[in-house]
């Protein structure tokens, strides 16, 4: 008779336990800290946007910057990212969204400078 030790079901994952959450860029496969991807959710809508605060609620993908939105996109990642809840990605916007850094206090819809 086998009794089963195994409780709950943890992935192994040979990580540093102490860098906080690993991800994977959706368009060059790098796993990075999460904390150095630029996170990206589905909005109500379908529009992919950038979650720069990470605290949009949803499923999330993640980038290492602009550069990689292109092969993101080539790659047809976000389909699969979003399990086909994403509807059509602009690459311009959302590049400009990535390149544009950090965001500014408030809400977005404000004028910049
Ligand atoms: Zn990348």
């Amino acid at each position: 008779m086998r009794l089963k030790a195994r409780s709950g079901s943890r992935r192994k994952e040979e990580l540093p336990a102490n860098a906080g959450p690993v991800r994977s860029c959706i368009g060059c496969g790098a796993r990075r800290i999460q904390q150095e991807l630029t996170r990206l959710v589905v909005g109500p809508e379908g529009a992919v946007v950038v979650d720069r605060a990470r605290r949009l609620p949803g499923r999330g993908a993640y980038l290492c910057g602009a550069g990689c939105l292109a092969a993101a996109v080539k790659r047809k990642a976000f389909g699969r990212a979003f399990r086909g809840k994403a509807g059509a990605v602009d690459p311009s916007a959302l590049g400009q969204a990535l390149e544009s850094g950090p965001a500014r206090g408030g809400a977005a819809g404000g004028s910049g400078c």
